[in-house]
């Protein structure tokens, strides 16, 4: 079953199909400062889950590093999807996404973060060692 997303004006719309690898909460100071919010909530999809339906040549990338291309909306600036090419997964951000069920499992980038979440989830000072990280937590 495939969940439809879009951005905030609807010109670009993609759907996202099956179920997310991993889905957590970043406290990134690349994820914050580019979205302006205290958080980002993540879904990691397969690359190949992650279809762009409609508005594709409107979708512009910002590359602040070569591990995240960050899509947006040449119209209204917003946030659409994440390719990570070095991992093959896409993050794609809950509200983008109405239909997606977010139930996250991990905070990662905990040691940038500038808002503490009390939900007894493990905080990863950054990324669990399966995905690269350290490993390491800290106390919320
Ligand atoms: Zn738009
Ligand atoms: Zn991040």
């Amino acid at each position: 079953m495939a969940e439809k997303g879009a951005c905030f004006c609807g010109t670009v719309t993609f759907e996202v199909s099956g179920d997310a690898q991993v889905q957590g909460i970043c406290h990134c100071t690349d994820c914050t400062t580019w979205a302006g919010a205290p958080v980002n909530a993540f879904s990691l999809f397969p690359a190949d889950a992650v279809k762009v339906t409609g508005g594709e040549d409107n979708i512009g990338t910002y590359n602040k590093t070569p591990g995240s291309g960050r899509k947006f909306c040449k119209t209204c600036g917003g946030h659409i999807f994440t390719d990570h090419p070095e991992m093959g997964m896409v993050d794609v951000y809950h509200n983008g996404v109405p239909g997606l069920t977010h139930n996250p499992s991990v905070h990662v980038f905990y040691a940038e973060k500038t808002l503490a979440i009390k939900d007894g989830l493990p905080k990863f000072k950054d990324m669990p060692s399966e995905f690269g990280g350290s490993g390491d937590t800290l106390p919320e």
